[in-house]
């Protein structure tokens, strides 16, 4: 609020407080007391007149009684501020002071009848009227202060001259000619007093009415006046704002022709207001290039006063190429058509380039990381290929008669492949789970056995080490659940395996428990060494990928830093985690939960894993499509004391003739060879062979996805290389026909 619109504001407050009941009261008090001596005198001549015609007598007592009276009355009007202010109930005292001017009233009253009555032969008559028409004036004037104080006094003024009337019939038992004179002289008089205080009272109504209107027109006036400087100064700032804008700011007719640019459209299209005026920005920057589609959009949307944002290609003054985002604001009017459009316009160029350059980079990492995949892909195949034959050979030899010396160098070899396989496996399986999630495969199993088959694996490792390698079974483990068991193993041959490798004297201790929980169980087991231990700032680390507990740990005991990080998170897939608590120099313990789901009821118990013995083979044709030599001599060592009939085809092409001709029982079938793939030639098998045979895939390529590409292709089964002649054997041993075959998954080859 300004200080004028207060000051207005203050007046009128102060306007309305003097014409309320109090403050008109107060106002009829201070003028009462204010007019004081100026009534005395009229009250002095009046009673000097009586002394005169009357004598002292009479002339005393006037001036006694109109004395009297006004002190009465003047007394209490000149308390009553205080009294008011005191607290004293404004009403009560209004009342009071009718009462105190009744009685001063009645005082006048009494000096009009000594008046009337005191001088003989009716000489004072005209007087006493004069007397009594000077105090109704001067009690009219009032009536807008104190209507009651006002009226009282009337009232006994008119009572008085009525009762002197009264009174000069009765005594002369007739109305005199004079004395009826004076009657209709007082009637005439009291008219024009009538009038006069009509006049007198409406004029003061007017009065009041006007000036409470013309402060009310000045607050107002003075109201609009702020608003109108405040729409003024907002004006300017938005005008200052718009001109000096970072963003170009246009605005346009409801046509779309440009009226007003500022700074900033200038610097960014080259373009001065002068040379945009009038025309459509369209016309003015649409380059060759700019999406049509989008001008239209925009044009749509000024015609339908609706707002609109886009980004679109524009062209500079110089000829230079921009993106530009535009937001548009149609501006209506009062009856909603469009007055003008705003546009507000930013250069988007550089985020524009930046978007086509992360673009860029996203295709480039996208190609990277398929470029790795392959890799992977080839490297697994170009190591798996030779660590076959490596493996295969050492494990055929093992086989053989040899000396001491001999068999040692033989397990050399053996461990140093298997090994080698397990960091390959480490990293391919590492590489797959870094580009998404690991696919779990729920079956139903034994936990029990599972474990069973895990430490089976490993017990040969404990042993050569002297260590101790003890299952407890904390109460019972459900028979059957449901889960991926492929992966438990894995997780914990890797675990076990670790304390194994970490411990030089003592034993690892595994301890299996498992509860209900809701719809599935709750396992858990905990793996306890008497190992190296782990230093306490590097116990966060362990899992981390490629982290090991202390370089030291890598020259002694060898491992990539990987199979913590890939069990921690096959272990969370399956609902679970894994932690560990470890005391450098004591041992470490690790904690393995999973969550694995109820077996249902009508599935069959699992099958066994590994059927023991070796399989029975019955007499049939086996064609051998594989191009490297060292495997197809591994594969004839394998299956040579076997009743098979084995036939060898060196390329794809190879086996799908041969196929047709000798229409062979299994084919085991590489994935990649010259002149025709693995995938190639079973399609073409699949499509035309006279009979069809078991095709099992042979390959060094070992993920997922390559599975589902054989069985995708019309294969039955899919073996890994390096190949393991136990699982060759049982492979062939299944009945053709009973498709898919197992096979193992990469942590089983290990
Ligand atoms: P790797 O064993 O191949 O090096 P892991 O991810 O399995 O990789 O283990 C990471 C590291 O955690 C190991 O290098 C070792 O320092 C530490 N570690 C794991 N298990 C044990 C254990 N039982 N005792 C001591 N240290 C361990």
């Amino acid at each position: 609020m300004t200080a004028a619109i207060q000051d207005i504001r203050a007046r009128l407050d102060a306007f309305d407080a003097r014409h309320a009941p109090t403050g008109l009261f107060l106002r009829y008090a201070q003028g009462r007391v204010a007019h004081f001596w100026g009534r005395q005198v009229m009250t002095l001549l009046g009673s000097a007149a009586l002394f005169m015609l009357a004598g002292p007598v009479p002339g005393f007592m006037a001036a006694v009684l109109a004395l009297a009276g006004e002190i009465v009355d003047c007394g209490l009007l000149r308390a009553a501020p205080g009294l008011l202010a005191g607290g004293v109930d404004p009403a009560r005292l209004s009342r009071l002071a009718t009462v105190t001017a009744g009685f001063q009233a009645a005082t006048i009253s009494a000096c009009i009848v000594l008046a009337w009555l005191g001088v003989p032969d009716d000489a004072a008559t005209a007087f006493a009227m004069a007397f009594a028409a000077g105090a109704a004036i001067n009690a009219g004037l009032v009536l807008p202060f104190h209507r009651d104080a006002a009226l009282v006094r009337l009232v006994i003024y008119a009572a008085t001259l009525a009762g002197l009337f009264l009174f000069e019939i009765m005594t002369r038992g007739h109305l005199s000619q004079r004395a009826l004179f004076d009657l209709i002289a007082t009637g005439i008089m009291g008219y024009a007093i009538h009038v006069f205080l009509g006049f007198v009272v409406a004029g003061h109504r007017r009065h009041t009415s006007n000036s409470r209107e013309l402060l009310v027109q000045s607050l107002d006036l003075a109201r609009a006046n702020t608003h109108l400087k405040d729409q003024q100064r907002e004006a300017r700032n938005l005008s200052l704002v718009a001109r000096h804008a970072n963003d170009s700011v246009v605005m346009a007719d409801p046509d779309g022709c440009i009226f007003w640019v500022n700074e900033a459209f200038t610097r960014i299209t080259g373009y001065s207001l002068q040379e945009a005026r009038g025309r459509r920005p369209s016309e003015l920057l649409n380059a060759p290039d700019t999406d049509p589609a989008v001008s239209d959009g925009i044009a749509a949307a000024v015609a339908a006063g609706r707002a609109h944002r886009a980004e679109i290609l524009n062209l500079r003054k110089d000829g230079a190429l921009i993106w530009i985002e535009t937001n548009i604001v149609p501006v209506l009017d009062e009856t909603g058509v469009v007055e003008m459009v705003i546009s507000i316009e930013r250069d988007i160029s550089s985020a524009k380039t930046h978007e086509a350059e992360l673009a860029e980079a996203k295709i480039a990492a996208e190609t990277g990381e398929r470029a790795k995949a392959s890799f992977l892909a080839t490297m697994s195949h170009e190591i798996r290929t030779p660590m076959n034959g490596i493996i295969g050979m050492a494990d055929l030899l093992a086989e053989a008669p040899l000396d001491a010396e001999s068999r040692h160098h033989v397990q050399t070899i053996r461990q140093s492949a298997n090994a080698l396989l397990r960091i390959i496996n480490d990293i391919l399986e590492f590489s797959r789970l870094d580009a998404g999630k690991p696919v779990l495969h729920a079956n139903v199993f034994s936990p029990c056995d599972c474990i069973g088959e895990a430490l089976a694996i490993l017990k040969p490792q404990a042993r050569a080490k002297g260590l101790t390698l003890d299952l407890l079974i904390d109460g019972a483990l459900p028979d059957r659940v449901m889960g991926d068991d492929g992966r438990l193993r894995q997780i914990l041959i890797n675990i076990v395996g670790n304390a194994i490798k970490f411990t030089l004297h003592g034993g690892v201790t595994i301890r299996a428990s498992a509860r209900s929980d809701g719809d599935g169980h709750r396992l858990q087991f905990e793996i306890e060494d008497t190992g190296i231990g782990i230093a306490p700032d590097r116990i966060p680390h362990v899992f981390d990928e490629f982290e090991q507990a202390d370089t030291a740990t890598t020259r002694q005991f060898g491992g990539t830093g990987l199979g913590l990080s890939i069990s921690r998170l096959l272990a969370r897939e399956m609902g679970g985690d894994i932690t560990v608590h470890a005391t450098l120099g004591k041992g470490s313990c690790f904690t393995v939960t999973l969550q694995l789901a109820t077996a249902p009821d009508a599935t069959p118990p699992p099958p066994d894993a590994v059927p023991p013995g070796l399989p029975v083979l019955a007499p049939r044709v086996v064609l051998v499509a594989e191009d490297n030599r060292t495997n197809r001599l591994l594969v004839r060592k394998y299956l040579e004391h076997t009743p098979l009939t084995l036939l060898f085809a060196e390329n794809g092409r190879e086996a799908v003739e041969m196929t047709r001709r000798h229409r062979p029982d299994i084919v085991l079938m590489d994935m990649s060879m010259p002149e025709m793939d693995g995938l190639a030639a079973t399609r073409a098998i699949r499509a035309d062979a006279p009979a069809q045979p078991h095709i099992v895939a042979l390959t060094a390529n070992a993920f997922a996805s390559d599975r589902a590409a054989c069985l995708a292709a019309g294969m039955n089964g899919f073996l890994t290389k390096p190949l393991r002649k136990d699982d060759l054997l049982r492979t062939l041993a299944e009945p053709p026909g009973s498709a898919p075959f197992p096979f193992p998954a990469p942590a089983d080859l290990s």
